[in-house]
């Protein structure tokens, strides 16, 4: 255990409400959400980073920034909320892949699609970006116990992080997530609480157990600083992306590539025009859009990209709220087989709502059987194998090309916000059986002939 920290983040000077308005300093010790609506549901006082982009500006350049040989998230640290980037846990989060799935592109009509295969962290999902940030903090303030309710990746998520660094934690999780986030959090000597009830039960019992035993809460969507962690998959698009441009002008190949920049800063960051994901509390779209905005503030990329957020039919509180233009998300009764975007009432509604109206996005709903199918041309043409909500990011995709919501030439980026061995029981689903045959030349003649 480290001693607590009192020295808050080099950059962030204030928390302020989205709600209300009202401004915290950092020097008070914030709360997680602001007094105007502490309640739990849907309509909470969000609260909302505030970093001093002027001062970070005078203190490093984007090329000393993307020249950090820490390639985890500890190398945005001018951007993240902790005091010393060496209080994250040495799991190196991040970094993950971004690639051009060619098939994948040539069958949408996208030759300019790109994969963030965020199944590739540590714990195989989006959420250790935010853990990450969520134990650093736990450790510069010295607290003993660091809690979190989750559909099952969030705490997977936490329980590596936790191991990383001896940090004791305690988990909710819904008794019905998938076995091998259940196996995660075994495996890494958490505290497991199964609750025999919904994740948005699990969420409202974690905050009274915090708030009761005086631990640290990790939760999407109230603890504001999970957005920070997320934002930085906003960061590496843009960093990927325009090492992907300088080396497709290195090879020739495509439009006079240079002579579209028109800043230095554009040769280390580039927005791309469009991004896909997958929404539960909005959380993850939420910090998306933090991330771009930080690079925007900076003047280190030069547009806002349009943020598009899928969700299952069968659970589509943040799409019905935008739909009819509501300010905030009415609940629903979840029952998608998606079990990571699984939510009633969305914790992160007003950052998802905005992270979708302000880029001119939208949100888009699928149905389950969509969902499930999106896992097979989303590994036999992308090769990636994603768990049934990060595949929604792709059936998402494949309506925004029908209603033609993107264009052929645009620079599309899907996340996969999780990998598909955490629930392989819904890839059996539509994959089917394999075939048994007797260990004969004769059979595997008879079942290949046809290949
Ligand atoms: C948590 C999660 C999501 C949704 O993120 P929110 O922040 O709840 O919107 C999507 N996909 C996977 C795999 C997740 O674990």
């Amino acid at each position: 255990m480290l001693e607590p920290l009192n020295q808050p983040a080099p950059y962030v000077y204030s928390l302020v409400c989205l709600r209300c308005g009202v401004i915290y300093p950092v020097s008070v010790a914030p709360p997680y959400v602001c007094g105007c609506r502490p309640n739990v549901g849907s309509d909470l006082g969000t609260l909302d980073l505030q970093y001093d982009y002027t001062a970070i500006q005078q203190t490093i350049t984007p090329g000393q920034l993307a020249a950090d040989p820490d390639r985890s998230i500890g190398h945005y640290w001018p951007l993240l909320p902790i005091a010393d980037r060496h209080l994250l846990p040495p799991l190196a989060v991040g970094n993950t892949p971004l690639m051009q799935p060619m098939q994948l592109g040539a069958h949408l009509g996208l030759p300019k699609l790109f994969i963030k295969d965020d199944g590739r962290n540590p714990s195989s999902s989006f959420k250790d970006r935010a853990s990450a940030i969520a134990v650093a903090r736990a450790r510069q303030q010295g607290y003993t116990m660091v809690a979190t309710a989750s559909t099952g990746n969030a705490a997977a998520a936490l329980a590596s992080q936790c191991a990383a660094v001896g940090q004791k934690n305690v988990i909710f999780v819904p008794k019905s997530a998938p076995p091998a986030k259940i196996a995660q959090l075994l495996v890494y000597g958490s505290n497991v609480l199964a609750i025999d009830g919904t994740y948005d039960q699990a969420f409202d019992l974690c905050i009274e157990a915090c708030h009761i035993f005086g631990w640290y809460n990790r939760n999407t969507g109230y603890n504001p600083y999970m957005t920070e962690g997320k934002k930085t998959v906003a960061f590496e698009i843009a960093e990927q992306l325009a090492k992907w441009r300088m080396r497709s002008a290195e090879r020739g190949i495509g439009s006079p590539v240079y002579s579209e920049f028109r800043t230095p800063n554009s040769e280390l960051f580039q927005a791309p025009d469009a991004v896909f994901v997958s929404v539960g509390d909005g959380c993850i779209i939420g910090g998306v859009h933090k991330g771009f905005k930080d690079l925007l503030a900076l003047g280190w990329i030069e547009k806002m990209p349009r943020l598009y957020g899928v969700q299952s039919t069968q659970s589509a509180a943040l799409y019905d709220a935008w739909r009819r233009d509501l300010p905030l998300p009415e609940a629903v009764v979840a029952t998608t087989r998606a079990d990571s975007i699984s939510v009633n009432a969305p914790r992160d509604a007003i950052k998802a709502l905005n992270a979708v109206r302000q880029t001119n996005g939208a949100f888009i709903a699928v149905p389950d059987t969509a969902i499930l199918q999106a896992i097979l041309p989303l590994a036999r043409l992308g090769a990636v194998f994603a768990e049934p909500a990060g595949a929604a990011a792709y059936a998402g995709l494949v309506q925004a090309v029908q209603q033609k919501l993107v264009r052929p030439d645009e620079t599309i980026v899907l996340i996969n916000t999780g990998s598909g061995l955490k629930d392989v029981a819904a890839t059996m689903q539509v994959t089917g059986g394999v075939t048994v045959i007797p260990p004969t030349l004769d059979a595997v003649f008879n079942a290949t002939k046809d290949v």
